[in-house]
């Protein structure tokens, strides 16, 4: 995902052109904003943590951009293309370097392993929305 803050700043196309050149293929892709229930859902793995609430705040105040990736070795080449989760400590030239600014408002999200980024491409598309 793109996340609110970084469609916010106009971040969108830099991003996508970062994902693309770095040799990942869209293989699904939409605009869309999520419900509370939607973040609530996405994000369940962290509700007991003391972010969670600001968490949700945050990913439902305006839209993202909801895609599935496809590459070799995808989880962690991805999230070598988005740096840290803090911005603060990610390496010059990463995503979340270059766009995120806080911890809490990073820019982007990538699934943290194969069997995650299946159950959360389910989330977000149906069969017919993936190519
Ligand atoms: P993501 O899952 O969004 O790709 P991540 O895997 O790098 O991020 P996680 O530990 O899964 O990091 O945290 C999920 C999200 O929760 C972070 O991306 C960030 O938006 C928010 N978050 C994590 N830690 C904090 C914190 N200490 N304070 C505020 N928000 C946080
Ligand atoms: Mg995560």
């Amino acid at each position: 995902m793109i996340k609110p803050d970084a469609v916010e700043n106009g971040h969108i196309g830099a991003i996508l052109e970062k994902i693309t050149a770095a040799g990942f293929k869209i293989v699904a892709m939409k605009y869309t904003q999520l419900s509370r229930r939607d973040a609530q859902e996405f994000y369940a793995i962290h509700k007991e943590r003391p972010f969670f609430g600001e968490l949700v705040e945050f990913m439902t105040r305006g839209p993202i951009v909801a895609a599935i990736l496809e590459k070799d070795n995808a989880v962690d080449d991805f999230r070598a293309l988005i740096g840290a989760t803090n911005p603060a400590e990610a390496a010059e030239g990463t995503i979340r370097k270059l766009y995120a600014t806080s911890i809490g408002e990073n820019a982007v999200h990538g699934s943290d392993s194969d069997e995650n980024a299946a159950i959360e491409g389910g989330f977000h598309f149906s069969g017919r929305e993936v190519f």
